[in-house]
């Protein structure tokens, strides 16, 4: 376990050719103090949690002072956003600060989000209230937790620096951790810019950092491509059968390597609605829960293009048309175990499709009624009886239930593991928005810190009863479901 001091820092970003980058020094915060530290992110890098509490971890990433061998800089890449495209964005707030190679776990990014402005910020101010990065900080970790890939939070630094958005706020610094931020947008930027020599630098090191495995492929660029749909399908099917909506899926907010990334007004749903919109400035709900999918297909496409001078035509369509068969795979096996169904059966798409009309009519919290169900079965009659009475349409509840024992009994289901099975799929605890909004009202009116980490705990390990968290778990009161989340972060 290495200190600050001695963990082996580089940067082989900042030798890529400097038209990908800015070199960008931090400009620090005032009065800079540890907000949370998180020591599993800590000991995911090699960093002995202990260095978390000195002083040197504010300094460092407050931006106050810079990590031997650390070179700064920001990335520039451009993108689709609703669907147009911006030539022109960047690391507007945010500086890649280096990596860290460590010996079992792979290559990881450190970030500093927040840390002044750069020759991408244009008029905006670089800064990150604390706020925003108390969500991102959340939701990372819960994704973790979730078994979903997504870039990760190390800590948060307050300040006395303030930050005028519709009031002032808190500065504050968050510190992302992730073994990638190239992005879609970054491979757009490029192609658009008639830089074909640099899109193909920059696959070159994507594919030597992050797909090792395809080095020596002879159609390494189009096995690449085929790789980042894969995982891209991946990570939206788990976020379909978890109930997440990013709230901004622009091609720059798209991790090349799959990750759940650049967090700003996402939501977990509370009641199931397909149409849920999480971000208030979405208006025609382009990305609303039910589009992702479709989407993401949209946002390779976006890539492919901007990949066409190494990878051919008919191969990228091979590579595109492979993205539906593999969400749809996805998404029903992670239903199988949400349902505890062992066997693969034709009429199960009919089963899950009932289900979520039910859920949809009767407007029943999506996570609190699959973690009820897990916990039915024919001996303990009380869990069925507290779902049950979660529904006010009942018969409509009994027919579907009905058809669930049918199909249970049809492939002899074992009570006892399809308990296990579906209590380590339904999370308990997800980052409901009132929560993340309770956690953000208690920091900035009282200064109070403590909640960040026991929801730290319990997200980071969602599938455990964690019985002195469960007030967590419960359903959203009604003012929490109407929260709107301001898109200024
Ligand atoms: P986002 O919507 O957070 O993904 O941001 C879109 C673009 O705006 C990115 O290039 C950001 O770096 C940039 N940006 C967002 N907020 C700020 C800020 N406060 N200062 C400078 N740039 C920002
Ligand atoms: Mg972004």
């Amino acid at each position: 376990m290495y200190t600050l001091d001695t963990i082996p820092f580089d940067n082989r970003f900042s030798k890529l050719s400097n038209d990908l980058f800015s070199d960008v020094k931090p400009q620090g915060l005032a009065q800079p103090f540890l907000i949370s530290a998180n020591p599993v992110v800590a000991e995911l890098i090699g960093l002995d949690p202990q260095a978390l509490k000195t002083a040197s971890f504010v300094e460092y990433f407050s931006g106050n002072a810079t990590l031997r061998n650390a070179s700064p800089l920001a990335m520039v890449y451009s993108g689709h956003q609703f669907g147009s495209y911006n030539p022109q964005l960047g690391d507007g707030r945010g500086l890649l600060l280096g990596e860290v190679e460590t010996a079992s776990n792979g290559t990881w990014d450190l970030h500093l989000k927040g840390a002044g402005q750069t020759p991408y910020s244009r008029f905006a101010d670089g800064r990150a209230v604390l706020r925003s990065t108390i969500r991102e900080y959340l939701c990372s970790e819960a994704m973790a937790g979730l078994g979903i890939a997504t870039t990760r939070g190390l800590g948060i630094i307050g300040s006395a620096t303030p930050v005028y958005r519709e009031t002032p706020e808190m500065g504050a610094t968050l510190v992302r951790v992730a073994q990638s931020h190239v992005r879609f947008g970054s491979f757009e930027y490029f192609h658009y810019n008639n830089r074909p020599d640099i899109v193909k630098q920059l696959a070159d090191y994507v594919i030597t950092r992050n797909f090792p495995e395809l080095e020596q492929s002879e159609t390494k660029y189009a096995d690449f491509l085929l790789a980042v749909v894969t995982s891209t399908a991946f990570m939206i099917a788990q976020w379909q059968a978890v109930g997440f909506a990013h709230g901004v899926m622009n091609t720059d907010n798209m991790s090349i390597i799959g990750d759940t990334f650049d967090f700003g007004p996402f939501g977990f749903m509370d009641d199931y609605n397909p149409n849920f919109i999480c971000n208030h400035s979405d208006h025609e709900g382009r990305y609303a829960f039910n589009q992702q999918p479709g989407i993401g297909l949209w946002n390779l496409n976006a890539l492919a293009h901007a990949l066409s001078t190494l990878i051919d035509r008919e191969s990228i369509t091979q590579a595109l048309s492979q993205y539906e068969q593999l969400l749809v795979n996805q998404y029903n096996r992670i239903f199988r175990l949400k349902l505890g169904l062992r066997e693969e059966k034709d009429a199960d798409a009919e089963l899950v499709g009932s289900l979520l009309d039910l859920l949809e009519d009767q407007k029943a919290d999506y996570t609190n009624f699959f973690r009820l169900l897990s916990h039915c079965q024919h001996s303990s009659p009380e869990f069925e009886t507290l779902l049950r009475d979660r529904f006010v349409d009942r018969s409509s509840f009994d027919a579907w239930m009905l058809q669930y024992q049918q199909r249970l009994m049809a492939e002899n289901s074992d009570p006892v593991l399809r308990r296990e099975t579906m209590l380590a799929t339904n999370p308990k605890y997800i980052l409901r928005n009132y929560i993340a909004q309770q956690v953000i009202d208690k920091a900035n009116s009282d200064q109070d810190y403590s909640d960040i980490g026991n929801l730290l705990t319990i997200l980071q390990n969602p599938f455990e009863e964690h019985p002195q968290f469960s007030h967590y778990a419960s359903d959203p009161p009604d003012w929490g479901k109407r929260l709107e989340v301001s898109c200024s972060s």
